[in-house]
């Protein structure tokens, strides 16, 4: 059986990006939901995964996918915001130089996330030897394959914004990015992209 991981700061530590609501019905339903259903799908399928990267890994197109995909990167999402902000530092600081300046990974994570038509998340990853802002849709995420490695995202699905910001997707990515985002965080998984730690892995099965 998967957990639903606690949030790592108290739910009104993210105000106003993300008020205490949203995670109420964010972290306390929808996620609970994905994993919920995951579990539900396993216990009937008799199968006890190791991990849930390996679920994920392993599952094709359909439900399953969809619910521990969803599972995942809510997990990594909750990790990506940060109450104590602070900006980007050591490697990662100088990655994001070599993209242009964190100006620039700021209009295109935006733009990346108000371009995804429907629901779906903008990803900054580690891809070739450098950072890359990528979108994906519904459940997809970097870790299906190994192509690219997820150093933050942002949920733009409505249920991530609309509480707190209506239709305003573009002013939610801008307020995120600049007040929330965990730079710290990314640093720690642009470490383990380049071999240096193993990176967040969402809590193993009880
Ligand atoms: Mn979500």
């Amino acid at each position: 059986m998967f957990i639903l991981p606690d949030l790592p700061y108290a739910k009104n530590a993210i105000e106003p990006v993300v008020s205490a609501r949203t995670f109420e019905f964010h972290h306390g339903k929808h996620h609970k939901t994905y994993v919920d259903t995951l579990n539900k799908m396993l216990e009937e399928k008799g199968e006890r995964p190791e991990s849930l990267e390996a679920v994920v890994k392993a599952a094709g197109p359909g439900k399953l996918f969809n619910n521990a995909a969803q599972a995942w990167n809510h997990g990594f999402f909750w990790e990506c915001m940060t109450p104590s902000p602070a900006a980007p530092a050591g490697d990662l600081a100088g990655a994001i130089e070599a993209f242009g300046g964190l100006e620039a990974l700021k209009a295109k994570f935006v733009e990346t996330g108000v371009g995804q038509f429907g629901s779906g998340w903008a990803w900054l990853v580690w891809q070739d030897g450098k950072l890359a802002v990528i979108p994906s849709h519904d459940a997809e995420t970097p870790i299906s394959d190994d192509k690219a490695f997820p150093l933050l995202v942002c949920d733009v699905w409505e249920h991530a914004y609309y509480l707190d910001h209506q239709n305003n997707r573009k002013g939610f990515l801008e307020a995120w990015f600049d007040k929330a985002a965990n730079w710290a965080f990314a640093e720690r998984q642009l470490a383990a992209a380049k071999g240096d730690g193993e990176g967040y892995r969402y809590p193993a099965p009880k």
